[in-house]
């Protein structure tokens, strides 16, 4: 299982600036009410350290109403979480108005691991110049915080936004749409704000809701109530007295903001953001391998038909985003090429090649392409069997050359992994075979080929190293490529 995330949210209300549209700029709390924030936050602080262990929790991002780095216990707390084991990373969300050298002093003095630090800093355009902003961000980068910048997407703010991104100089920038603006965007709205950022069609695309897609993540407020996240509902269990994450409910129509849609499970969010998609901090990789049936497309329906169902609109923004960002795409597929690419045909034109027949067939079009051949000679061996196990046998050929061989059964009897691994010691004695299932298909493909090796192959071939690449797929056959292939993980 991936590790969790949490997202905090204490009860402080108040905030150093003063943007006219914003409630809590004009919230002053009394020293008593901060009082009481500090001890909420240190008590929280103290109970994260001891369960993230047991609860499998990974990252915290602190989303705070109001302004928290202006305050010295969220540093220290910060600064005593990063330096827990259990966590990866520690964020929080920040008008960046704070001292950059006295906040990482006093960080790394109560411990802190700067490596995992997250700064989520929105520009405030009412409060601060681009030029100081952008300066602050670049500082903190430059120092190796990893951070992400962003602002709402108010039309009259465009010029604004694209002078900060300018400034920025590769920072991420992000654009949220803007909730009050009681119209659409027009198209050159939405397409120069998409120049700014360009995830920024992914806040404008509706996300049903699916609380399915929330069992490893959680909202937690400074009593201790749960929300499964920062927009839905109170859930019965308190924080204090949680055993395991409660199952997700979620009564919303709509994941409608970034903190929703970014921490959903959907398998875009960590390809174009890494395992906690919530810090909101893109991340690179050089290629991505796909998986199609279950991962690209939904799986095949009960009767083992694929279902003829289009790519969902999520994996289809997410995959032109990594497209337009010149990020290598590739399918890493048991299915052979032809039938993977009639399946995949709206979204071929944005893939280079890639894995096909579980490994059997690599290709990387215009330019190269190889098969793991199996010999001919067995086959007689499997026709001998057909009647006794009851199957038919496909072939797959490359100019008669054999790379991989099916084993069909009718849809309602699937194969046992005892009856292959028979059907496998009576036929396939000294041959360099493999064999996997699919429901009723047994398919059989030469020992060297699997999805990982295909995944090494074709990086080599890019030039890339595995590193530098990212797997998705969801069954025992892309484990190992996923292994290899885990930029950022
Ligand atoms: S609204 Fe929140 S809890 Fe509900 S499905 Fe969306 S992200 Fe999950």
């Amino acid at each position: 299982m991936d590790k969790r995330m949490i997202l905090y949210r204490g009860s402080l209300k108040s905030c150093n600036y003063h943007c006219t549209y914003c409630p809590f700029s004009k919230h002053p709390m009394s020293e008593r009410e901060l009082d009481r924030d500090r001890l909420q936050w240190c008590s929280f602080v103290k109970s994260l350290q001891k369960r993230a262990k047991a609860l499998h929790i990974g990252a915290l991002l602190v989303v705070p109403y109001g302004e928290a780095m202006i305050h010295h216990w969220y540093w220290e707390g910060m600064a005593q979480l990063s330096a827990s084991a259990e966590i990866d990373a520690v964020g929080i969300q920040t008008n960046l108005s704070f001292s950059v050298s006295e906040f990482l002093d006093s960080y790394e003095k109560a411990g802190g691991v700067p490596e995992k630090l997250r700064l989520w800093a929105t520009f405030h355009p009412e409060m601060t110049t681009v030029s100081e902003f952008a300066a602050k961000c670049r500082e903190l980068w430059n120092q190796g915080i990893l951070l992400c910048a962003g602002s709402v997407g108010v039309p009259e703010n465009l010029p604004l936004l694209q002078a900060l991104k300018q400034e920025l100089n590769g920072i991420y920038l992000w654009v949220n749409k803007m909730d009050g603006l009681r119209r659409s965007y027009t198209q050159k709205e939405r397409e120069a704000f998409g120049g700014i950022d360009p995830y920024f069609m992914r806040e404008l695309m509706p996300v049903p809701a699916n609380a399915a897609m929330c069992r490893d993540r959680l909202f937690v407020e400074a009593d201790g109530r749960l929300h499964t996240c920062n927009i839905s509902s109170p859930l019965k269990k308190k924080w204090d007295t949680l055993e395991d994450f409660p199952i997700p409910e979620c009564s919303r129509k709509q994941c409608s903001c970034y903190l929703a849609y970014g921490g959903r499970g959907d398998f875009m969010n960590q390809v174009l953001f890494g395992p906690y998609p919530l810090f909101r901090i893109p991340r690179s990789p050089k290629a991505v391998f796909l998986d199609i049936e279950g991962t690209l497309l939904p799986a095949e329906d009960s009767g083992g038909e694929p279902r003829n169902a289009d790519v969902a609109p999520d994996v289809m923004a997410g995959l032109e985003i990594l497209a337009g960002q010149k990020v290598c795409l590739l399918f890493a597929t048991t299915l052979p090429y032809r039938e993977a690419m009639e399946r995949c045909r709206k979204i071929r034109h944005l893939f280079a090649g890639g894995i096909f027949a579980g490994g059997a067939h690599l290709v990387l079009e215009q330019k190269r392409e190889s098969f793991y051949e199996l010999e001919d000679t067995w086959l007689a061996d499997l026709a001998a069997l057909k009647k006794e196990c009851g199957y038919r046998i496909l072939t797959y050929r490359n100019c008669g050359k054999l790379y991989k061989v099916t084993l069909l059964r009718p849809a309602h009897r699937p194969w046992l992994r005892q009856e292959a691994e028979m059907v496998m010691s009576r036929v396939s004695h000294g041959k360099k075979v493999r064999y996997y299932i699919e429901k009723n298909c047994l398919q059989i493909v030469s020992a060297d080929a699997c999805k990982a090796r295909g995944a090494e192959v074709l990086c080599r071939w890019l030039g890339i190293s595995t590193k530098d690449a990212a797997a998705v797929g969801d069954s025992r056959e892309d484990e190992e490529m996923m292994e290899l292939c885990n930029f950022s993980k």
